[in-house]
């Protein structure tokens, strides 16, 4: 299967009413058991609200309770659109490109990518790593800088992100506070299954993980790249070297506080990148669990 293209996205999604129909669908559906009056009800879509309405009691269900799109005054439409242009891109969507695609604001579209790579992170989840027999390389990184001397941000201001790769599976990446056994080794412990063995190189971060994993360690000083029994970080640093280079080129700089949000946007789509047709359809069912 094929990603979907432009034309087929607006033939899906011709207008407001279309995505609030998909929204109902996906999250609710015809015959849903009234919250209320608990019968399996036929649901009719009022005129006068974004809503549907009970064939047996007039109770409202709200498609959009609790997902991004819940308080914001744009377009659902609009909002879908944006979130395919996510799916669409492999160097992400600045703030700006957001304003001239959709004709919004910079704030509204600098607030729309917030929220979408919010849920995208939401969707991606975090399954645990690894497991018998499985490798997952670990591997840190250093982004941005722009305020050098900032304490408590590695060396010269610098953002410090933990990146775990399961080879040919998932990765997570997060922001750490420091190069810590803390920050490093212990964030390793909590999203990589025991007995896996673990991939790292020298930093003495990553000492404490040979208690819990078979450690091989890449001496990069030494070795090079490729280590004498071949083990390597590699396929981690060229994950690494992607997102860099398309924050660069996407965004020139992001701060600190909020690179968490892109290195899972980033996240995201690599773990979907034997399959990108999943990514929007994931997109546009996945919505938080609802407590009607
Ligand atoms: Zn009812």
């Amino acid at each position: 299967m094929k990603p979907i293209n432009v034309r087929q996205f607006f033939s899906q999604f011709p207008d407001d009413a279309a995505c609030l129909a998909h929204m109902f669908e996906v999250r609710f559906g015809q015959g849903y058991e009234c919250p209320k009056c608990k019968r399996s009800a036929k649901w009719y879509r009022l005129a006068s609200e974004q809503a549907f309405s009970c064939q047996w009691c007039g109770n409202h269900i709200h498609p959009m309770v609790g997902s991004i799109f819940e308080k914001s005054s744009t377009p659902l439409q609009l909002w879908f659109y944006a979130i395919f242009l996510f799916t669409q891109t492999r160097h992400g969507v600045s703030a700006k490109e957001l304003q001239r695609q959709l004709g919004v604001t910079y704030k509204t579209a600098w607030r729309m990518g917030s929220m979408i790579r919010k849920h995208m992170a939401g969707v991606d989840g975090e399954r645990p790593l690894g497991g018998n027999g499985e490798a997952v390389e670990v591997d840190e990184t250093y982004v941005g800088g722009e305020r050098p001397g900032k304490r408590g941000r590695g060396a010269a201001g610098k953002t410090i992100v933990l990146g775990m790769l399961e080879r040919n599976g998932d990765l997570i990446a997060k922001v750490v506070p420091d190069g810590s056994t803390k920050s490093l080794a212990h964030t390793v412990a909590r999203n990589v299954k025991a007995g896996t063995e673990v991939v790292a190189d020298m930093h003495k971060g990553y000492d404490a993980l040979e208690h819990r994993f078979e450690l091989k360690r890449v001496n990069k000083d030494r070795d090079g790249y490729v280590g004498p029994d071949g083990e390597h970080v590699n396929s981690i640093e060229n994950f690494w070297r992607h997102l860099k280079c398309s924050i660069k080129g996407t965004h020139v700089s992001v701060s600190g506080k909020h690179l968490e949000r892109y290195v899972k946007e980033f996240e995201f789509r690599f773990n979907r990148r034997m399959r990108p047709e999943a990514m929007l359809a994931e997109l546009l069912t996945r919505f938080p669990e609802l407590d009607v």
